[in-house]
């Protein structure tokens, strides 16, 4: 599987807007098609709700345009271990079942020489968590911009999550939770693997 998004040459020719209004037009055809009546007052509005939602919200990290800027400060105490930022709250949505899975994500890196803002950490989460996604992929792609956002191979990622295609339709089972993990540097060292995964509580 490759780790980027399958997204066409062309996903971007058509602007927002005009993607609002082709949704809305076939989100509306596909309730017309449930045989929903929509002229009912509840119902008229949900085509177009449903399209800036996915445009605007659910889908956003879709477009490189929404890519959080990521700043970096120079690390000047020299803190050289390990920084952790665990329970990352991360909403996505299956790519084969367009049904949200939702959970947390736990994020290890040791500094080059640089330091992130916190929160940019889980802006990187919330960017690509908003896409069509499959966790493994997410977890990888989540890695990388970090690795390449803080110049450092040290990095580590855990996803924990609960996939509503698996809980609230086919097998049922409402217990199941996903674990996915991409470790790089030195991650991989039994040393500092088993440091970051007692601090993030596994
Ligand atoms: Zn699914």
């Amino acid at each position: 599987m490759s780790t980027k998004t399958p997204l066409r040459e062309d996903a971007f020719k058509i602007d927002d807007n005009s993607k609002i209004e082709l949704i809305e037009k076939h989100f509306g055809e596909i309730m017309n098609i449930l045989g929903l009546d929509m002229n009912d007052d509840s119902l008229k509005d949900t085509p177009r709700r449903v399209a800036k939602m996915f445009i605007n919200e659910t889908f956003k990290g879709l477009n490189p345009a929404n890519k959080p800027n990521i700043t970096l400060f120079d690390n000047k105490y020299n803190y050289k271990q390990m920084v952790i930022e665990k329970d990352v709250s991360f909403y996505s949505n299956c790519e084969h079942h367009f049904v949200p899975f939702y959970g947390k994500a736990h994020i290890g890196y040791i500094s080059s020489g640089k330091v992130v803002g916190l929160s940019k950490l889980n802006r990187i989460v919330d960017y690509y968590s908003k896409r069509p996604q499959v966790q493994e992929r997410l977890t990888i792609q989540i890695a990388n911009e970090i690795m390449e956002a803080l110049q450092t191979e040290d990095v580590a990622v855990v996803m924990e999550a609960k996939h509503l295609c698996v809980s609230s339709r086919g097998i049922k089972d409402d217990t199941s939770l996903t674990t996915t993990s991409a470790l790089f540097g030195k991650f991989l060292d039994a040393d500092t693997r088993s440091e970051f995964i007692k601090l993030i509580g596994k």
